[in-house]
């Protein structure tokens, strides 16, 4: 199959990104609980951005790796035990598989479960010549086919089209489950969602859907602002042009808000997220920050009773929340259609994270086959 393989020891930069090539690697056959699933469509998250500048990149030990953890498909082929999805089936990826046995994912916390399995970093799935590539995620969705656990796939209706359910499979999911499920925005609140990317676009409309009275978005690209009103911010600050946390306590009488959402990866705009918070307020951290940071939090606000909490996944039990969202999409509540604001075809994937390094886009997404 023909994959974008990202290996940054051998691979050019253009400025701080690896440049990906296009290769022909083999993905084995299914084992019995498995299911091999045709890539459609995948989007591009700044989670994979971070591999690809190389703030992640270690994680990797050095291998190449398939990319990419925000796809739809088509199941084509599945393993003697599946039971779950049978060929023809049209699915989400989850990169979070589930074993369904261990203390987390009994406790109804599926998106914690350490896996013991070892599929969500696979690396026997793929090779390139003979040498082991690391599927991302247990999903690697920047090739023409995805092998992943039946623990690892959501079965959809026909009628959700492919690029809306790609990007349900990790921004919408992340993002309005950070907001829903993580923080569980109670209706009335006021809120700051800090950076307006493909996640935090989605943290604003869960916002929205949990009838958030303000909606304060925080970017740094005019452009951005302007997705964010669209998906149901209130007012919106540009950080380039003046202190977040000041124009926020501005905006809120001086008390600041009840929850804030950092959604970007970013230990400055974190601690941002603290400052803007309340006395009793929660700061709610979405964004993968670089392997090896620190945040630091000034000690005595903990009497303020003020929280720090972290978001795997949108807090995710992924096949009960996913149908949620298609329902709320076909209601009209949750906006898909215009997150999708640039297609790709696989072989333009550095243009797609040249675009969404540069801010130009909510969500570029790769078409890599027909459904
Ligand atoms: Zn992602
Ligand atoms: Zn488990």
């Amino acid at each position: 199959m023909k994959a974008a393989i990202f290996d940054p020891a051998n691979q050019e930069k253009d400025g701080d990104r690896s440049v990906l090539e296009v290769h022909d690697i083999n993905v084995r056959d299914p084992r019995p609980t498995e299911v091999l699933v045709r890539t459609t469509t995948s989007g591009v998250c700044h989670s994979d951005l971070h591999f690809v500048d190389g703030k992640w990149a270690a994680a990797f030990g050095g291998l190449p790796a398939v990319l990419g953890h925000e796809a739809a498909g088509v199941v084509e082929s599945v393993g003697d035990d599946v039971t779950y999805v049978q060929p023809g089936d049209n699915v989400i990826m989850s990169f979070r598989p589930f074993c369904g046995e261990c203390y987390w994912c009994l406790r109804g916390e599926p998106n914690l479960c350490p896996d013991p399995a070892g599929a969500q970093l696979a690396m026997d799935r793929l090779n390139w010549d003979g040498r082991p590539v690391v599927q991302m995620a247990s999903v690697g969705s920047f090739g023409e086919y995805m092998l992943t656990s039946q623990s690892g796939v959501l079965k959809i209706p026909e009628d959700i089209p492919p690029a809306e359910a790609a990007l349900v499979g990790c921004g919408v999911m992340t993002g309005v489950g950070a907001a829903l499920y993580t923080a569980k925005v109670p209706g009335g609140s006021v809120v700051a969602v800090i950076g307006c990317g493909g996640v935090g676009l989605n943290v604003i409309q869960g916002c929205r859907i949990a009838g958030a009275s303000r909606i304060i978005a925080v970017d740094i690209l005019p452009n951005k602002l302007e997705y964010a009103e669209q998906f149901g911010a209130t007012d919106v600050i540009n950080a380039s042009e003046v202190d977040a946390v000041e124009a926020v306590q501005e905006l809120t009488s001086g008390m600041g808000v009840e929850i804030a959402f950092e959604a970007i990866g970013n230990v400055h705009a974190a601690r941002q997220a603290w400052d803007m918070v309340r006395a009793g307020g929660t700061a709610c951290i979405v964004g993968m920050m670089p392997l090896g940071s620190e945040v630091s939090l000034p000690g005595p606000e903990f009497l303020q009773e003020k929280k720090a909490i972290g978001c795997m996944y949108g807090s995710t039990r992924f096949r009960e929340h996913m149908p949620k969202l298609l329902d709320l999409y076909r209601q009209g509540k949750l906006d898909l259609t215009g997150l999708v604001s640039k297609r790709f075809a696989l072989g333009e994937i550095n243009e797609a994270f040249r675009a969404m390094q540069a801010g130009e886009v909510a969500r570029g997404v790769l078409d890599i086959s027909q459904p």
